[in-house]
């Protein structure tokens, strides 16, 4: 199938989906030893648009057979991929990471369309996912490890070996950009992939197996199968033959694959998911902690691990924050996902969109106050999208449900408080430890608070501001392991020490 013919069906304005036939739709394929091609079981599952809260295409319903094939298929790559070149890997990565930007149109369109969220927003995540290609290419060739040596004894080296066959399963609300986060380094360090996107947004995926064709990325040595976590998933997570595991998504998803993964010894990078706070001392600069709290808020709908989803506000500053805080809320546009005014997009799923307002509801059931948003929208031409307002919530105690499980939509809630102390008690409350983000201009609170908040990333005035050197990921519940940078390259390879006696 040629990369243009699919890229025109992207363009389709919402209401030409409703008179599409099933054979119309596009149908997704498999990407097994560089061919694309149906699931053995040839059954297809319904990919919806969440604006339109309709089908659009279909993608493969894959059985553990597919994925026999995927892995099959890596197994015979790996040694020529293992033994090529760090220049000529880089080359390949890199090819990727062009192609990936010249096609920055469509790609957002395609990851709007499949996601929900604005174009515009889709944009910049793509950006940012030819970046982590042109990263990991760079990286296949800086790598190095360590030697340790003993004087007058021996020397040790440490080689640091691709692992083989390595599985990469990544989650829906960043598409691309978590699907080439785990896929980049794991093939800069010579590995060899068997990966499954969220089969609720698949699209960016499958063009990003166009891509590597074009990119003259060797048959098998990356393989996508598509289709339901629980098939699919769970047979990359149990075969015997793909001894790492990459996974962004749930906790409790992540715990049923630890309980399969941990027995058969294999290595696991996990990463889970978030409660985060945002924490707002009364000497922070008032205008830029508002403006980023209404990102770290509402961004992507709400629906990115690092959003801060419990604002906690100094006393003294609390009613005019929160008072500024709905204002600003209220002024942002939902609709059109291609709409440059659009900040706020449809939610991914009808189940996720369920989820989100059932939240809402146990959110009054225990006592919130409802400043703004608080139900579901209808916006003109999108009448049957799932949107959902931006919605902040006060009046909850810091340990109430809402408060402490993941809602993952555009749902916050607001809080003051007095001290340093008892906002620390406040936000190490849930089980999660992601990721959070304190506003103060003073640097000793600064780093008190940093040492003592229980998260893996700590954002000082600032939020998502990505360095991709530095090591990524949650503490607790939120996750195992590290992402990013060196870290990602010593995950993804066996350190052997070979030690030899002078
Ligand atoms: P999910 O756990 O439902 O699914 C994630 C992926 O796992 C999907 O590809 C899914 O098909 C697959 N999967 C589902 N069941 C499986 C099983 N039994 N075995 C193997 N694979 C299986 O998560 P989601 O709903 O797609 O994503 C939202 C979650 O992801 C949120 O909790 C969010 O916080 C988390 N997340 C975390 C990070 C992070 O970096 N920590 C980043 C993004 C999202």
């Amino acid at each position: 199938m040629e990369i243009e013919r699919n890229f025109a069906i992207f363009a389709d304005p919402c209401v030409i989906r409703v008179n599409h036939t099933i054979n119309y739709m596009q149908k997704i394929q498999n990407y097994i030893n560089g061919q694309h091609q149906d699931s053995v079981s040839a059954a297809f599952l319904d990919n919806f648009h969440p604006a339109c809260g309709q089908v659009y295409s279909l993608i493969p319903d894959s059985e553990s057979q597919d994925v026999e094939d995927a892995y099959q298929a890596a197994k015979s790559a790996f040694p020529a991929w293992k033994n090529t070149l760090p220049e000529n890997r880089f080359k390949i990565l890199n090819k990727i990471a062009e192609l990936i930007d010249e096609s920055n149109d469509e790609l957002a369109k395609a990851e709007s369309k499949d996601q929900g969220k604005p174009v515009h927003l889709a944009k910049n995540e793509i950006i940012r996912a030819a970046q982590n290609f042109r990263f990991f290419a760079t990286a296949s060739m800086q790598f190095a490890s360590e030697s340790h040596d003993m004087p007058g004894t021996a020397i040790n080296y440490t080689l640091r070996q691709p692992i083989g066959v390595v599985g990469c399963i990544s989650p829906w609300n960043l598409p691309l950009y978590l699907f080439t986060w785990k896929i980049a380094p794991a093939l800069a360090a010579g590995n060899c992939v068997v990966a499954k996107p969220s089969e609720i947004t698949p699209m960016t995926a499958y063009m990003l197996s166009e891509i590597c064709v074009k990119a003259g990325l060797p048959p098998g040595v990356l393989n996508i199968v598509f289709g339901l976590g629980p098939k699919v998933g769970q047979a990359i997570v149990e075969h015997s033959g793909i001894k790492a595991i990459s996974f962004t998504g749930g906790t409790s998803t992540g715990k049923a694959i630890a309980s399969i993964a941990a027995p058969m010894f294999k290595k696991l990078s996990l990463e889970l998911g978030g409660k985060n706070p945002n924490i707002i001392f009364a000497d922070c600069d008032f205008e830029k902690a508002l403006k980023t709290t209404v990102n770290t808020s509402f961004m992507n709908q709400g629906e990115i691990c690092l959003c801060g989803s419990r604002i906690f506000v100094e006393r003294s500053i609390y009613e005019k924050f929160k008072n500024a805080l709905v204002e600003e809320v209220k002024k942002l546009k939902t609709g059109n996902p291609e709409s440059p005014d659009s900040k706020i997009g449809a939610i991914v799923s009808e189940m996720h969109y369920k989820k989100v307002l059932s939240y809402i509801q146990l959110a009054k059931e225990e006592g919130g106050n409802i400043l703004c948003g608080g139900e579901a929208l209808h916006p003109e031409g999108f009448e049957s999208g799932w949107y959902i307002a931006p919605t902040i919530i006060e009046n909850l105690s810091y340990d109430c449900r809402t408060n402490t499980e993941e809602i993952f939509g555009p749902v916050v809630s607001i809080m003051p408080f007095d001290s340093e102390e008892e906002v620390l008690k406040m936000a190490n409350v849930t089980e999660y430890g992601l990721a959070c983000s304190i506003w103060t201009s003073k640097l000793d609170r600064a780093h008190r608070m940093a040492a003592e908040i229980e998260s893996g990333i700590v954002w000082i005035n600032c939020w998502l501001l990505r360095d991709l050197r530095t090591p990524f990921g949650g503490m607790k519940q939120s996750g195992v392991g590290r992402e990013g940078g060196w870290e990602a390259m010593k995950f993804f390879t066996e350190p052997k020490n070979v030690c030899i006696r002078y």
